[in-house]
């Protein structure tokens, strides 16, 4: 039975989700009629909060209200997108995250200096989306398999969508090193996706199972799953605390780790951990389910790696003593 849980550090929204989130709430709460483009984060607790906070995601311009104000999601958008919002007297709050738009500048440039450009990244992600904005022509590829598409050229530069596993970089770079006489790598894997992993093994390594929560279509919270089955820890994938039903997934584990995705708010990791108590702690263990959930989140509290909506320290002690 479940005697103790770990919440990996550095987890919780990243910094871009946040401020895109951030942003979200502060136009609301202004009083201003807003809207997200697209839901800004795929989190439906998230989403909930700040549809109650009179937030309202729309799936294109055409649904806003005239007038009103819209939030671009960290992922960013297209350069067409913003003019198309500008020029229906919308106004536009950028929530891309800085990281996203250095991607499109370097995209931007490399299109000027004439490269083939292949970007490594899932078609049709809404990231991905928005930097072909930036360079239209690019060869987007993903999984091995599709790397036999990337045809020779003289000179190709290769960059990537930033929640692509560092590893995949690395291997598709090396691919590419055969194909081009003059071969441009701009590394733009998000640093912060890289602390996360490695965050998530280094747990991973300390307990007898882990929990991953987050988006099923994921690519980030997918790829922690992955590395915790590298690092030889049974791994669950889940999207929310109410996935958490069957004690006997956890076996005969008695500490369980638990990591999230970049749009998992880090509350949501604490939940987690206080339901795997209650579903298979030890009799004390889920008496004292949310006192040793909210020790874990405090643990994982880092200020030096905050990347998170974390509750203040003073908060979690609060919460603790109640
Ligand atoms: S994963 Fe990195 S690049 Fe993507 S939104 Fe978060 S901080 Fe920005």
């Amino acid at each position: 039975m479940v005697q103790d849980v770990r919440i990996a550090k550095r987890t919780g929204f990243c910094y871009g989700v946040r401020e895109a989130v951030d942003r979200a709430k502060e136009a609301a709460d202004a009083g201003r009629m807003t809207h997200t483009l697209g839901q800004v984060v795929h989190n439906e607790g998230v989403v909930a909060g700040l549809h109650a906070r009179g937030v309202v995601p729309i799936n294109g311009l055409d649904e806003a209200e005239p007038g009103s104000t819209v939030v671009i999601r960290a992922h960013g958008v297209t350069p067409g997108v913003r003019e198309a919002a500008g020029a229906r007297g919308l106004e536009v709050i950028d929530g891309t995250c800085s990281w996203v738009i250095a991607e499109q500048k370097e995209l931007q440039k490399l299109v000027e200096d004439g490269y083939t450009i292949v970007l490594l990244g899932t078609p049709n992600h809404p990231e991905v989306v928005g930097l072909l904005g930036f360079a239209p022509d690019a060869i987007v590829v993903d999984e091995e398999e599709d790397w036999d598409r990337i045809p020779r050229r003289k000179r190709m530069a290769l960059i990537t969508q930033s929640t692509q596993p560092p590893w995949k970089f690395e291997r598709l770079a090396a691919r590419m090193v055969q194909l081009a006489h003059e071969l441009k790598i701009v590394n733009t894997v998000c640093p912060v996706t890289i602390r996360r992993q490695e965050d998530t093994v280094d747990t991973a390594r300390e307990v007898d199972f882990m929990v991953v929560v987050g988006g099923r279509s994921s690519a980030n919270t997918k790829e922690l799953t992955r590395l915790c089955e590298i690092v030889g820890t049974p791994v669950l994938q889940i999207e929310h605390a109410r996935d958490l039903v069957d004690p006997a997934v956890f076996g005969s584990a008695t500490v369980v780790g638990v990591t999230g995705g970049t749009s998992t708010p880090i509350e949501d990791l604490q939940l987690v951990a206080e339901r795997i108590l209650e579903t298979a702690g030890t009799p004390d263990a889920r008496r004292r389910a949310r006192v040793i959930a909210l020790e874990a989140l405090g643990a994982a509290a880092t200020p030096a790696g905050r990347t998170t909506s974390l509750p203040r320290a003073g908060g979690i002690a609060a919460a603790a003593a109640r």
